[in-house]
């Protein structure tokens, strides 16, 4: 039996690097065609910051992709340890956008509800609740009171009507509703995983 990293790859989906490179061209233009030329060369992930601390492979998860490993790639939780600082961006041998890339393979993770964390989940919610991703709480505004500023600054905290603004945008551009759907596919992974148990 061939051990678990050698395993033959079943049912690849050949259209997934269309897919991506389609999606990634929607926000950033043609130079997404050369996520088909990557030779793995490994630039990329000699220079990433997170790979040197994470287990996360920049050279990997664009081999993945190429392969057809559509879950395999969305589904890696390191595929968020990217702290998007483009040094791979500006080293690529091949000119490949690669940290654009690397965000639009997140936008379909989280589009399609795979490898999102509890953490991500918890932060979505205040984004759509506050209209912060990290709202300002009392020792926030403590602190903003001491130096000087006024305890609350002058964003959504300041003006409730741009916060049903940006919960209409959250709304209407579908964020709500993916956060909705990661929910209801965590709960279910949460009651298998507690069925396995007993
Ligand atoms: S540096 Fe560019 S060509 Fe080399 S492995 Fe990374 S993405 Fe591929
Ligand atoms: S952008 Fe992400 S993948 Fe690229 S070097 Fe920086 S942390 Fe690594």
């Amino acid at each position: 039996m061939l051990s678990k990293d050698k395993q033959v790859i079943k049912n690849p989906d050949s259209e997934f690097i269309d897919e991506v490179v389609e999606y990634v061209k929607s926000f950033f233009g043609d130079d997404a065609e050369r996520l088909r030329a990557c030779i793995q060369c490994g630039t990329c992930t000699g220079g990433c910051p997170s790979g040197r601390r994470t287990a996360w492979r920049t050279r990997v998860i664009f081999r993945k992709v190429q392969m057809g490993l559509k879950k395999e790639a969305l589904s890696e939780p390191e595929l968020w340890d990217c702290t998007t600082c483009y040094t791979c961006q500006e080293r690529c041998i091949r000119a490949i956008p690669t940290t654009d890339i690397i965000r639009c393979l997140r936008n379909i993770a989280f589009r399609e509800g795979l490898g999102i964390q509890n953490a991500h989940v918890f932060v979505a919610n205040l984004l759509g609740k506050f209209g912060h991703a990290v709202p300002v709480n009392d020792p926030t505004k403590a602190v903003r009171k001491k130096i000087g500023l006024s305890e609350l600054p002058p964003t959504v905290h300041s003006y409730p009507d741009g916060l049903e603004e940006v919960k209409t945008l959250l709304q209407e551009t579908g964020f709500i509703d993916a956060v909705k759907k990661i929910e209801e596919i965590k709960a279910k992974e949460k009651e298998e995983a507690e069925k396995k148990k007993k």
